[in-house]
């Protein structure tokens, strides 16, 4: 760092003038089929970082919150990053929540992005350093009938993946959610599937936190045993008690936390053995400083990560860099296999970003998160808000999305 020392000198810059924060911009972006809340950190010396925020169709929310944030961290040293943490988690009365911790998430990941660009390394190595050669991943089929399920399936083998989540068959684009309607065709769908695949590709589903307890367990008494890897999300996180008396009615493993906010939601999920699989998400969870903190509690239970990935390039490489660095990993999600065609990720946004290799991701070595963002792009853009299906069940009462 000598020689940028050197160069801050002459212009009249120490390296901690340098690294004060100037500027924090909350960016939404349409991209393909969904939005995603870009955050630019940048400090007085002109670096900048990129950071995404995770809360899908609450963008708004979590871009106030960024502003809100943005009053007390200017200024600050954007190398500080544990403490901003804290002080953007501690700083008000009223603890927690998800739309603070998807805004410090946003940051969090922004000012690793930063450092590893001020420091010239990549992010994996701020974290620790790097366990494995590449992360691997699991591809989603969203088919909705099994010839089309069974397809997917092959084609997604055949290129190399060994492990599929699918979605219930049954989920169609209709408001109206009738769980008893679907549970017998996912688990005929299922158990299809399984027949077409054999033993060694591992198989999950996710049945996005649709359904009450008593659902969950007449599906899984469908299911023959080994028919299932994993079951992502059978009932809404809220109450890990409820998901004490699910996780006594079958033998299956759960893959449960895309929705915590913290670690201490995540807390009772590990403690009890009421998860399996760790499905935390960097860009919600409180970024890289709460996601290690959580990974190495997971470690001491035996309990491996399942990233939950869903949107764009920053998440996805946030994701990878984590992936990268802890030693209880099983698969990042991708919604970029060839079975699916969501635009997340689209190059001309997204210049640079994480390079796929089959089914899996490459580390980046570039300094940061190694992701470009074409702003200009993004700016010719008229950006409209998408609200997320609002489901009823047929009585005309309100039920999980
Ligand atoms: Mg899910």
């Amino acid at each position: 760092m000598a020689s940028a020392d050197g160069k801050l000198e002459a212009i009249g810059m120490s390296t901690q003038a340098a690294a004060r924060i100037a500027e924090i911009r909350p960016i939404r972006a349409r991209v393909g089929k969904r939005n995603q809340l870009l955050v630019k950190i940048t400090t007085e010396d002109g670096l900048f970082g990129w950071g995404e925020s995770g809360m899908s169709s609450r963008e708004g929310s979590v871009a106030a919150t960024i502003e809100h944030f943005s009053d007390f961290l200017l200024g600050q040293d954007s190398r500080q990053i544990g403490r901003i943490w804290q002080e953007c988690y501690r700083g008000q009365y009223f603890e927690g929540g998800r739309v603070l911790t998807a805004a410090i998430s946003a940051i969090d990941i922004a000012l690793y992005d930063l450092l590893g660009k001020r420091l010239g390394v990549p992010v994996y190595q701020l974290l620790g350093g790097r366990q494995r050669e590449f992360v691997p991943s699991f591809a989603t089929t969203m088919a909705r009938d099994l010839p089309q399920l069974k397809e997917d399936a092959r084609t997604l083998i055949d290129m190399g993946w060994d492990c599929i989540r699918t979605y219930p068959g049954s989920f169609d684009d209709s408001t109206v959610f009738e769980p008893h309607k679907t549970l017998a065709r996912t688990a005929e769908e299922l158990i299809a599937v399984r027949e077409e695949i054999g033993p060694d590709v591992q198989l999950g589903v996710d049945l996005h936190h649709r359904y009450s307890v008593p659902e969950v367990a007449y599906f899984c008494a469908l299911l023959p045993r080994g028919t299932l890897n994993f079951l992502e999300e059978p009932i809404r996180c809220e109450s890990p008690e409820a998901y004490h008396t699910l996780r006594n009615m079958t033998e299956i493993p759960f893959a449960i936390g895309e929705e915590f906010a913290s670690k201490w939601q995540a807390a009772p999920y590990i403690e009890q053995g009421l998860t399996q699989f760790m499905r935390l998400d960097v860009c919600n969870v409180g970024g890289f400083t709460e996601a290690m903190k959580i990974a190495g509690w997971c470690e001491r239970h035996y309990v491996d990560l399942m990233p939950h990935n869903p949107l764009g390039p920053v998440c996805t490489a946030a994701t990878v860099h984590l992936g990268a660095a802890v030693p209880n990993f099983s698969w990042a999600e991708t919604r970029q296999s060839p079975v699916e065609k969501l635009g997340f990720h689209d190059p001309r946004i997204f210049p640079k970003q994480v390079e796929m290799e089959g089914p899996v991701y490459r580390v980046s070595d570039a300094p940061g998160l190694g992701v470009e963002v074409n702003e200009d792009v993004i700016a010719e853009q008229e950006f409209t808000h998408l609200e997320g299906p609002h489901l009823t069940r047929p009585d005309g009462s309100v039920t999980n999305w």
